[in-house]
């Protein structure tokens, strides 16, 4: 070290200092001109399948941040100071609603949050936990006391997803009404794709017997799928994914798999799997792969629509069977 500092002349020392404050000097311009760039809209989305959504519906318009990222779970997140800060800089938040975030209205109110908040399940025809809708026959004890709430999820059903779309579409026309005809444009094309998916599952899970139709996977995640497609879906696992199975919850949904000879177990993306896995070993069924749930997956499917069609595939190619 000392010899480095004796080596290097006094020229060379100002020439490395004019060099390192032109380095500077380039980052600040280049700074400035990506914030004169990007003078869309600042949306921040709670989730990454409504971050996508909106990526779909703003296009080059709106720069997009979500606050639980891709493979992460939003049952279990807890917001960062950078979160606050991102959510204080927004235009628009656009969150699930229904109960989904619990985490959130701490975080709007550190953030003081002054743009507009979308709820994205507004209008959807929401699934109430005490109301064996979706045909889910088995309620795990917890949820079944609390009367009128609901169930989250609803982004699995492409039926209630283009409500999300209409509302995500309505508030960017609303704060940024200069570029309605694009919204509008992008909003068909994305309507136009949802509509055309949901017909095509409907024609491929028309060719699965009725009895067949049956599955369990380790939370209470895809009642909506359920509905919308005529499944029995059982969970191990309530709404969430942040407090385990009790031992009478095992008991009673090994009961129902043998009860109604359940083929096909499902593990999903972000969830531990030790218990589902203690249920298969006590039962015929076989566990078949992992649904995605919450989180899109960078690796299996980044976007809203390729997770639906991975986790239908999944489905009609285990109930095939
Ligand atoms: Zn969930």
């Amino acid at each position: 070290m000392y010899c480095i500092k004796k080596m290097m002349s006094r020229k060379a020392l100002l020439f490395v200092l004019a060099w390192l404050l032109s380095l500077n000097a380039g980052f600040v311009q280049a700074g400035d001109a990506s914030v004169e760039e990007r003078s869309g809209l600042k949306v921040v989305a709670t989730f990454s399948i409504l971050a996508d959504m909106v990526k779909q519906l703003g296009g080059d318009y709106v720069a997009v941040n979500t606050l639980v990222d891709w493979d992460e779970d939003a049952h279990v997140f807890q917001p960062s100071p950078d979160d606050v800060k991102q959510v204080a800089e927004a235009d628009i938040l656009v969150l699930n609603g229904s109960g989904f975030e619990g985490w959130l209205s701490r975080l709007l109110t550190a953030a003081e949050f002054k743009g507009l908040a979308v709820e994205a399940t507004k209008g959807v025809d929401l699934i109430r936990l005490d109301s064996g809708a979706g045909k889910q026959g088995f309620v795990p004890y917890k949820d079944r006391k609390q009367a009128n709430v609901f169930d989250p999820h609803a982004w699995h059903s492409l039926k209630a997803a283009s409500f999300y779309v209409n509302n995500i579409s309505e508030a960017l026309v609303q704060v940024d009404p200069a570029h309605e005809q694009d919204y509008q444009r992008f909003k068909q094309a994305y309507l136009n794709k949802i509509e055309s998916l949901d017909r095509a599952i409907t024609t491929s899970l028309s060719r699965i017997p009725e009895d067949n139709r049956r599955l369990v996977v380790p939370h209470n995640a895809f009642a909506y799928l359920a509905r919308d497609y005529n499944l029995t879906i059982h969970s191990l696992q309530g709404m969430s994914t942040d407090s385990e199975a009790s031992a009478a919850d095992m008991v009673y949904l090994v009961r129902m798999i043998k009860a109604l000879n359940i083929q096909a177990i499902f593990t999903e993306t972000i969830s531990d799997q030790r218990l589902i896995r203690v249920v298969e070993s006590e039962t015929d069924a076989h566990i078949e792969g992992a649904l995605i749930s919450g989180a899109l997956s960078r690796t299996l499917a980044p976007s809203y629509l390729e997770m639906v069609q991975y986790n239908t595939d999944m489905i009609i190619k285990a109930l095939m069977r």
